[in-house]
């Protein structure tokens, strides 16, 4: 099991907003046995902040080019919690309670998905991704967002779109949301900057391209782009993966329960254990639910960090 936390983490933690809530966790997770380490129950929140009962959510994105409603909900940092709100500011509808809105859609016109993905090496997925013309979302964007990282990272973290800046600078994860992502990162002894594949992690998203206006993602736009995602992950061979936001998490786990009765325990996606918590942007507007993302990363930690066990 890992050591204490350091004074640094410590100030590091505070700075993400967790000063309180940290130590009982890492304490915790230390008098984890193995067994308990390797398949967690659903986790607490403990310290001061209380965990409470997630609700909501929205159907997981099908393939089907059909009329999806789309949860848009939103909380003020001082209202109940609610689910996880539409993961990214795009969404974002500041003082709007719980609701499901149906989304007026265009029709969607696809083009054909680029053939052989998956035995692609990583310069030719980087080449299928820049040129790739699968859905609309190519017209608009001004370049496509591959992911950045370790090749060979034990963490992979998933979001689910690039916003502007990201399509601006060709990296995900750069605006606001990528900052606080950095310091939750940094607060774990991880970084996307150059170092070991224990510590140097590997982001990506789901969408390469920028949805516009930061729009959510369509259902079909995500199963176009989805053989790409799979292709980093088989690439990368993590040993974790952490989906970050309903859209992530409902596209890798096909899933349609919402984050809040996901988190807390081990999925899978492509072999990989995947671990289920909230988006950064939404930890920006929900700042009280840092400490179950904290959580989250705990328990991500421990998984790791626990001794390997047999599949059953
Ligand atoms: N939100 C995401 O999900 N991904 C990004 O790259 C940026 C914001």
């Amino acid at each position: 099991m890992t050591a204490r936390w350091s004074e640094r983490q410590l100030a590091m933690l505070r700075e993400i907003g967790v000063q309180h809530f940290w130590p009982v966790a890492a304490e915790a997770a230390q008098a984890l046995p193995p067994e308990r380490a390797a398949a967690p129950a659903p986790r607490q929140a403990v310290g001061p902040v209380s965990v409470q009962a997630l609700a909501g959510g929205q159907g997981a994105p099908g393939h089907q080019p059909v009329h999806h409603p789309v949860q848009a909900a939103e909380r003020a940092p001082d209202q109940p919690p609610v689910a996880e709100p539409a993961p990214s500011p795009r969404a974002a509808r500041p003082g709007a309670a719980s609701a499901v809105v149906a989304e007026s859609r265009p029709s969607v016109t696809l083009g054909p998905r680029p053939v052989g993905v998956e035995t692609m090496d990583w310069p030719a997925l980087r080449a299928s991704v820049e040129g790739c013309r699968a859905c609309p979302l190519c017209e608009k964007r001004r370049q496509t967002v591959f992911g950045v990282g370790h090749p060979q990272a034990q963490w992979m973290l998933v979001g689910e779109a690039p916003g502007e800046e990201e399509d601006r600078q060709g990296e995900p994860f750069v605006g606001r949301s990528g900052q606080l992502l950095d310091r939750m990162l940094q607060a774990v002894g991880l970084t996307r900057a150059e170092a070991p594949p224990e510590q140097q992690v590997f982001i990506a998203n789901v969408i390469k391209c920028r949805p516009p206006g930061n729009r959510n993602p369509l259902p079909e736009e995500v199963a176009q782009c989805e053989p790409f995602l799979l292709r980093q992950v088989q690439l990368v061979q993590p040993r974790l993966i952490l989906a970050m936001g309903r859209f992530a998490v409902q596209s890798l786990l096909k899933s349609s329960e919402p984050i809040g009765k996901l988190r807390g325990k081990v999925h899978h996606y492509a072999g990989v254990p995947l671990i289920v918590t909230y988006h950064p942007a939404y930890l920006l507007r929900n700042p009280v639910d840092k400490a179950l993302a904290w959580d989250d990363l705990c328990l991500a930690r421990e998984l790791l960090n626990a001794p390997a066990t047999p599949e059953t």
